[in-house]
């Protein structure tokens, strides 16, 4: 090897990690098992640690040295999921791209099945979970609850119990990564691209190791996040409900004012706190609305990078580095 080499890679895998160092072992273990299965010499894997707090950058840092075809990359601080895959697919040289989670939860060998499906023709290939037997009753509901909301909210197809783990092909890599939203759904932004997209079953596995780095707070801003990217139905709910609190308006006045003519104006207190604790709740959630998509707008203009890379750790910047070194002692002579 040595130098970065001017042919592309057949294949390259990202996987982003937070606090992942028991799992990469074995994760690297069968992941280049599995590349060397399909693409022999010819791969790359890309490890992105996000911000972890245990040793996850040492152990990629020491699997990047160890053998050529692993490189590591650490963000700045944890950027969260959708970024780190975002920083590594934009790192990501190969003509096919695996984007798979570093816990194990999606097995490495359904690679090969996955090349298989994509040498048919389509442009990504996306593993769609047939059970998730190994998850929590509550995440699974939320899940397929959010799944089949999204898909009657949005205009784009976006697949039903998929996440991230699917195969692309490197022109919809390229695609992709011209995207400049910073707000990322990654799952949805494949599917909005179109194109033909194939799907393959599997069944999640439970964690190998450790505990999921999706907080509750995490889930729920990546689920607004693919309602915001992806419709702007909320926004129009303000103006139906406006035309239905105006219809409720005129049915209240006339009843009021009849109540008055007849003479048997109510007391009232309880029916004006009713309508008042109603309609302020409606203004607020409408309020929230708004605030959810002005948020994303003040974040887009503001334009900041997506995220930060510190350091990129592979044996071929190692050996390119003991080079440099080893240029600059004799170039002192
Ligand atoms: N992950 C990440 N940044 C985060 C949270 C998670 O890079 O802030 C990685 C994590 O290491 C794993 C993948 O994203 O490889 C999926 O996360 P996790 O397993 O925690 O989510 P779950 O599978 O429970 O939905
Ligand atoms: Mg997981």
């Amino acid at each position: 090897m040595g130098g970065v080499s001017a042919m592309p890679p057949r294949l390259s895998v990202v996987a982003p990690c937070f606090n992942e160092a028991v799992a990469l072992p074995e994760f690297v273990r069968r992941m280049a098992a599995a590349c060397e299965a399909v693409a022999p010499g010819d791969h790359e894997i890309l490890l992105v640690n996000d911000g972890s707090r245990d040793a996850t950058w040492p152990c990629i840092k020491a699997l990047a040295l160890s053998r050529p075809g692993i490189v590591g990359l650490n963000l700045t601080r944890n950027h969260g999921h959708q970024l780190a895959v975002t920083a590594g697919l934009a790192r990501a040289r190969g003509e096919r791209v695996l984007v798979i989670d570093a816990d194990l939860q999606d097995p490495p060998e359904l690679l090969g099945p996955l090349m298989a499906k994509m040498d048919e023709g389509p442009d990504v290939v996306y593993a769609r979970r047939r059970s998730r037997a190994s998850e929590r009753p509550f995440k699974r509901a939320t899940a397929w609850l959010y799944y089949r909301l999204l898909r009657r909210l949005t205009e784009v197809d976006i697949p039903s119990d998929t996440g991230d783990f699917r195969l692309m092909s490197r022109r919809i890599v390229e695609r992709l990564n011209a995207m400049p939203e910073q707000d990322r759904f990654l799952r949805g932004m494949v599917a909005w691209l179109g194109g033909a997209q194939s799907e393959l079953l599997y069944d999640r596995e439970p964690r190998f190791a450790g505990q999921t780095g999706y907080t509750l707070a995490k889930m729920a801003g990546l689920a607004v996040a693919g309602v915001t990217s992806f419709s702007t139905l909320p926004l129009r709910l303000a103006g139906a409900m406006a035309i239905a609190g105006a219809l409720g308006a005129v049915a209240l006045a006339i009843y009021v004012i009849a109540a008055f003519l007849a003479g048997r104006a109510a007391p009232g207190w309880t029916s004006l706190a009713l309508i008042v604790i109603f309609f302020s709740t409606v203004q607020l959630a409408c309020l929230g609305i708004l605030g959810a998509y002005v948020g994303r707008i003040f974040l887009q203009v503001k334009g900041r990078p997506l995220y930060l890379i510190d350091e990129v750790v592979s044996s071929e910047t190692a050996s390119d580095e003991a080079a440099a070194r080893l240029e600059a002692v004799v170039g002192r002579r």
